[in-house]
């Protein structure tokens, strides 16, 4: 596989009183699993639909309902650990992790605490051009969602929507490995852009399917490197979690206003209560939701319903045999195939459906003039008209044609703009607009010296002024093309311009 080198960020300082401090980051990100049904039933999972109506006897814990394991959520959370480089456990286990909560009918979460199904793997976090975060995973586990409780329909009531109930998610929990909020953030992002090529979480984090716990602690330049070192955990600052972030900026915002706070404790000889905090996006600010002393006991045990799951290895092989290409390794071979900067085949690889446009664009052309019609006119012309690449009204074929009229010398570089904007609005093949409209650039040197001499000669006093400093003659180069809409090669007006005023 094609890799491309990186260095490692900064990690964020900030400088307190007592002097400078490091942020340390982890995070469990909870991610649904793109499947039809849920975890241990055949209820559907489909999303807005009517409160209470996807649910099996098991999800809502009747009695005597036993749990039946979905294979293909297996299958997809095998493919996300795959897909993350990390070791697959051909042995895992469900367990139950208890509490009560009025969305959680069965009185406890089937969830995998001891055996999860994916181990150790990791994740490259890009940052800008050469430089990314390699942040480690410690396991990925197979759990299901509770539902939900609804506070704000009534003013004596909560009302119970039990459809997200044995929703499978997979836990993704990583290593402290992330230093700044950006980090954080940039993360997510990576995680979630990995996951969509895999097809296995849509990433909707509006709707809730992809939502953090975000575990901030702070420290003193030099420990972080300690704990690296050593692997011991106690060089490292006590930790808060922050539930059930769904924003990237919330999450950003909450780690600063966190990081601030446990500094402010820390510098007036306080230590950090390790608590679960909330964050507030309202006042921007986290504040307590249980502390350690309130903590729930989960009273884990292995889950008496369900027996240890195993998978073979050859079905593990076969899942790897397909994955499909991932946002490295297809950025990294953009970079090397078609000569792209690292930014543009980031901006071009950020999720399949561009990556397969650019392709396209790109086959048996100039990769950079691809990439520069893919990013600048059709993404930023489509921004304007806030459509996804999907929606777009121009084909990778209709862009590839203007391409290659530039490439023939055809068209110009102006003229082509035009033409993308009516290819754009009116659909249309290239050529043919060229020809029917007269759109074809003049390259025919008699008509341009034509249109020069006619120039120079209605203007006596610009001909002294450009002798005499030739910067000005691309006054007459403009008048030139001016006279002749746009249509002539400019390359050959500014050879005929400067020859004709001798310079
Ligand atoms: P627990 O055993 O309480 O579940 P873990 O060690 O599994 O705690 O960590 C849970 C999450 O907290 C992980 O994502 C981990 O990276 C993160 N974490 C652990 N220690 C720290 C720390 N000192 N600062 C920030 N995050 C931490
Ligand atoms: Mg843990």
């Amino acid at each position: 596989m094609l890799d491309l080198a990186y260095t490692d960020p900064a990690p964020k300082r900030i400088s307190g009183a007592t002097g400078d401090w490091e942020l340390v980051i982890g995070l469990e990100v909870h991610a649904q699993v793109a499947s039809k049904a849920k975890l241990f039933s055949g209820a559907s999972t489909r999303f807005g639909a009517e409160p209470n109506s996807n649910v099996a006897f098991v999800d809502a814990a009747m009695p005597g309902m036993l749990p039946v394991i979905n294979e293909f959520c297996i299958e997809q959370a095998v493919r996300t650990g795959l897909g993350l480089k990390a070791a697959i456990n051909l042995r895992s286990a469900f367990d139950r992790k208890n509490y009560f909560y009025p969305d959680l009918p069965q009185g406890y979460q089937i969830s995998q605490l001891y055996h999860p199904l994916v181990g150790e793997g990791e994740v490259l976090v890009d940052m800008e051009p050469g430089v990314a975060r390699r942040v480690r995973i410690e396991r990925i586990h197979v759990e299901q969602d509770a539902g939900k409780s609804i506070h704000d329909m009534d003013p004596n009531m909560s009302f119970v929507d039990l459809n997200r109930t044995g929703v499978a998610l997979m836990e993704i929990v990583s290593r402290p490995d992330i230093r700044g909020p950006e980090e954080a953030a940039a993360y997510v992002v990576k995680l979630r852009q990995i996951m969509r090529y895999l097809g296995t979480c849509d990433g909707n984090m509006q709707n809730g399917n992809l939502r953090a716990d975000v575990n901030v602690s702070v420290c003193r330049p030099g420990d972080y490197e300690r704990y690296q070192a050593t692997g011991d955990h106690s060089v490292l600052g006590t930790r808060c979690e922050i539930k059930n972030m769904n924003s990237m900026r919330f999450i950003q915002q909450a780690i600063e206003y966190e990081a601030r706070r446990q500094i402010a404790i820390l510098e007036d000889d306080g230590s950090v209560d390790q608590e679960t905090r909330l964050f507030d996006p309202d006042r921007g600010e986290t504040r307590t939701m249980r502390s350690k002393e309130e903590a729930h006991d989960y009273r884990y045990f292995p889950c008496p319903d369900l027996l240890p799951l195993e998978i073979e290895q050859d079905w593990v092989d076969a899942i790897r045999d397909n994955l499909p290409e991932l946002p490295d390794a297809k950025k990294a071979r953009f970079v090397l195939e078609f000569g792209l900067s690292e930014y543009d085949a980031s901006v071009l690889t950020a999720d399949v459906e561009s990556a397969a446009f650019f392709e396209q664009v790109a086959e048996g052309r100039d990769g950079k003039m691809a990439a520069n019609w893919v990013i600048n006119e059709l993404f930023g012309r489509l921004k304007k008209d806030d459509l996804d690449i999907t929606a777009s009204p121009v084909s990778p074929a209709q862009i590839g044609g203007i391409v290659d009229l530039i490439g023939k010398g055809d068209i110009s570089g102006k003229i082509a703009k035009g033409l993308f904007e009516i290819v754009y609005t009116e659909g249309g093949e290239p050529a043919q607009i060229v020809e029917a409209r007269g759109m074809r650039q003049v390259t025919d040197t008699g008509a341009i010296e034509a249109a020069v001499d006619a120039v120079i000669a209605a203007n006596p006093a610009q001909v002294e002024k450009a002798q005499a400093n030739p910067k000005l003659a691309g006054w007459f180069v403009g008048q030139v093309m001016k006279a002749t809409g746009g249509k002539a090669n400019p390359k050959a007006v500014n050879e005929i311009v400067s020859a004709r005023l001798g310079l």
